[in-house]
């Protein structure tokens, strides 16, 4: 069993089997049962104390509560100050969380900045919810570095035992599930598990194995929505977008199933089969036309990325200079340096690489400073707000100014109505994608927009001539 999906967001060493950590630990000769660091208990000890529990409350119905927490981007307070600093913080929060707890429970450092508790006394999803609190709230003062301080939170997961499970494998599984639904909500969340996420994980599971047999069948489907040049409107690329229907589901959005084959480890099957489909589609395109593609945050932290696309566009003897690779800020977070080099790998072959839903991540700028790109793409919430705000006017303005100040193609997402297009004209944005301009198509209606009339009289596709766009309502 595996205890730290990749979608917790957790270092790749972290993403070891529990059974393989334990045996290591023991290989290691770390017997003591004593984190190094911290000086408290390591997972073998958590391990313990949590089976002898079991055990006595076999006839016992006394519930007791295990928890887990993360410290929220610990990584990138320890890359910036250093590996001493990193310890640091880890015996102060090891400091102020085990003075926090009650007498009868056990911290323990289980790997990096995630730790484990064992709570003997806790007996209900409400108590664990306030310890959660407290803990948490235990995290808001900051941290002394001596010449620096900084200002850390944690996310916090909590499960009870006999609901969540009957061994220690199976609570720690439940406490994990709960940790990753925390950390999605956000820094210095608190969530313990729930009847309620055990339902909304069966039907995740259930639609984990529906996604894993349509990947095998190749039943996943890549649709094209037209990108279009602003004040031409000539249509100059596609990005291909994930399309799915299951015979049961109907149909699935992609924010609901890639994040699914990302966690569950078969995101790569998963693009090479659309990548694949999508270059076949491109290939009987004009051959000025690009083809977008996105890539999904956990193919960034894998250094073997950049290759496995080089190799597909090779082997399908497509032109690399006609692809775009879609990436988002959020995605190159925590692997900055293999994100860098999956990046300059792509750009090494005439790809271009474009930052996209600019302006929603935490550090946009940054990001433009620290990498690479060719194009960024302005977040479609900045679009939609463009009716309703001066506000969002300057924005986009600013971002175009931006980006013409370092030589960066600008695109805008999200395009409704022909006012956006007009304003985003006057902002000098250049390329543009919407429904206004058509939505996202199978391949079949987006090969016979090149037969349309304004392609065979002007030579270029003209997306405003149908009342829907040129994909249909
Ligand atoms: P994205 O890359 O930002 O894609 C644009 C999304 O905006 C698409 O949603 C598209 O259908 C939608 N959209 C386009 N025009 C408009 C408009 O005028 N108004 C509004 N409200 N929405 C518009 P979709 O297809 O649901 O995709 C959502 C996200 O899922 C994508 O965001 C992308 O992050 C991810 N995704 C989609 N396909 C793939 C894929 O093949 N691989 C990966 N890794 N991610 C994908
Ligand atoms: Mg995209
Ligand atoms: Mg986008």
């Amino acid at each position: 069993m595996t205890y730290s999906g990749s979608g917790l967001g957790l270092l790749s060493d972290e993403r070891i089997d529990i059974s393989e950590r334990l045996i290591r630990s023991e290989e290691d000769g770390l017997k003591s049962l004593t984190d190094p660091v911290t000086g408290l208990g390591n997972l073998r000890r958590m391990k313990t104390k949590a089976e002898k529990l079991i055990e006595q409350r076999a006839d016992d119905p006394a519930p007791f509560s295990l928890g887990l927490f993360n410290i929220d981007r610990f990584r990138p307070v320890n890359d910036l100050f250093g590996r001493k600093a990193g310890d640091e913080i880890l015996s102060q929060v090891a400091l102020r969380i085990s003075a926090a707890l009650p007498e009868d429970a056990l911290l323990s450092r289980i790997s990096g900045d995630m730790f484990g508790m064992v709570l003997p006394t806790c007996f209900f999803e409400k108590d664990a919810d306030r310890v959660g609190n407290l803990l948490r709230d235990v995290f808001t003062a900051p941290f002394d570095l001596g010449e620096r301080i900084v200002r850390m939170s944690a996310s916090f997961g909590f499960c009870q035992h006999p609901f969540a499970g009957t061994t220690f494998d199976e609570l720690y599984d439940k406490c994990e599930s709960a940790l990753y639904q925390a950390r999605e909500s956000g820094p210095g969340s608190v969530r313990v598990y729930t009847h309620q996420m055990a339902r909304e994980m069966r039907q995740r599971t259930q639609m984990e194995q529906a996604l894993r047999k349509a990947v095998a069948a190749r039943e996943i489907e890549a649709h094209f929505q037209p990108i279009v040049h602003l004040q031409s409107k000539k249509v100059t690329g596609f990005e291909c977008l994930a399309r799915w229907t299951d015979a049961e589901l109907g149909d699935v959005p992609p924010s609901d199933f890639i994040p699914i084959a990302e966690q569950a480890g078969f995101i790569d099957t998963l693009t090479k089969l659309l990548f694949e489909k999508a270059i076949r589609c491109a290939k009987e395109w004009p051959e000025d036309t690009f083809l977008s593609f996105n890539l999904s945050s956990v193919q960034l932290i894998d250094p073997t990325t950049a290759f496995a696309v080089l190799s597909m566009v090779q082997k399908m003897d497509f032109d690399p200079r006609r692809i775009e690779i879609e990436i988002t800020e959020t995605a190159m977070m925590s692997d900055p340096r293999t994100a860098a080099m999956i990046i300059n790998e792509m750009r090494a072959v005439g790809m271009r690489v474009l930052l996209d839903d600019f302006g929603t991540g935490q550090s946009s700028l940054g990001r433009l400073r620290d990498f690479t790109f060719d194009k960024v793409k302005i977040d479609r919430s900045f679009i939609a707000a463009l009716d309703e705000t001066d506000e969002a006017n300057h924005i986009v303005r600013a971002i175009v100014n931006m980006c013409q100040a370092l030589h960066l193609s600008v695109i805008a997402e999200g395009i409704e109505t022909a006012a956006h297009a007009a304003k985003l004209v006057e902002l000098g944005c250049e390329e543009g994608q919407g429904y206004y301009f058509g939505r996202p198509a199978n391949a079949q209606e987006t090969l016979a927009l090149f037969s349309q009339e304004s392609v065979l009289r002007d030579g270029y596709l003209d997306c405003t001539t149908t009342a829907n766009g040129c994909c249909g309502g």
